[in-house]
């Protein structure tokens, strides 16, 4: 008896002083209960996750949500080194270069920033003072900084934070392919390997070529919308049939590793609300502002 009330006091200790004792909480907002919710938000320190993907076309082998599967892979796998909330599936981003090909959902432009505004609003609004939005797709990489840079049009209570790119990185096992590698070729394809084995058909990957078409002949320098359609229209860059899993658990440490970096940083940074909240007040009266 008195061996059991000195091992209780021990655990207790214990507990006082660390949290494994707590229950584990899932990173996943819709699976803690209302009141479990608040406690992550505390055990986050306010940040939460958003992983940005996109239905679309991934060549003749990925399956359409290659972007969802894998930036979910990523920031699940983030947060268990690195606590924080993990908002549920999220598809609703600029894909309007693959509405020629089957499965893709290429929601309008209003809709993709008054979806992406209401939903940073509403996580705020629960306590989510730091949206960290985690990239998966690249027709996201120009709508994301738009969306974070047009926050300052009038003041908010929270800060989005943002990684656009780091799909894929130098070093690491060697690649079998030479080309270009934009879209479902060997780096994607080696991703989708580790994170979704089941759902790559690697065997179909020379279906249809992932070259770039080149057709259009304009300098670098100028930007015209139809470009990437003009380089692949099979919204396929790259050769996929090459892709061995080595790459893969390469490039998603690489992926994991950069997002529980700025996981940290995040958590660390009061200065970016601060001067926030100090640019709206001043831009209340932009004539008070010293030059
Ligand atoms: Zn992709």
């Amino acid at each position: 008896m008195f061996r059991k009330f000195i091992l209780a006091f021990v655990l207790a200790a214990l507990c006082a002083v660390a949290s494994p004792c707590q229950t584990k909480l899932s990173p996943k907002w819709e699976e803690l209960t209302a009141a479990d919710f608040r406690d992550a938000i505390v055990q986050s320190k306010g940040v939460c996750m958003l992983p940005f993907g996109i239905l679309e076309k991934h060549g003749p082998h990925l399956p359409l949500g290659t972007d969802l599967l894998n930036v979910r892979y990523a920031t699940l796998h983030a947060a268990e080194r690195e606590y924080a909330v993990v908002f549920p599936e999220y598809y609703f981003g600029q894909i309007f270069e693959a509405k020629h090909e089957p499965g893709t959902v290429a929601y309008s432009r209003e809709l993709q920033l008054r979806l992406l505004q209401e939903t940073t609003d509403e996580m705020a609004r629960n306590g989510c003072k730091k949206v960290f939005i985690v990239n998966g797709h690249g027709g996201n990489e120009s709508l994301i900084p738009y969306f974070a840079q047009s926050l300052l049009e009038k003041p908010h209570d929270y800060v989005v934070y943002a990684i656009i790119g780091e799909r894929n990185r130098q070093g690491g096992p060697g690649k079998l392919s030479t080309g270009i590698d934009y879209h479902a070729g060997e780096n994607e394809t080696a991703n989708t390997l580790v994170t979704h084995p089941e759902l790559v058909h690697t065997d179909r990957a020379k279906q249809e070529s992932g070259a770039d078409q080149a057709r259009i002949k304009l300098p670098e320098d100028v930007y015209t919308g139809i470009w990437w359609y003009a380089r692949f229209p099979d919204h396929y860059s790259g050769d996929g049939s090459v892709a061995r899993a080595a790459l893969g658990e390469w490039n998603l440490d690489g992926w994991v590793m950069s997002i529980v970096e700025a996981l940290r940083a995040i958590k660390a940074d009061d200065t970016s609300l601060r001067l926030q909240n100090e640019f709206y007040e001043k831009s209340k009266h932009p004539l008070d502002t010293k030059q």
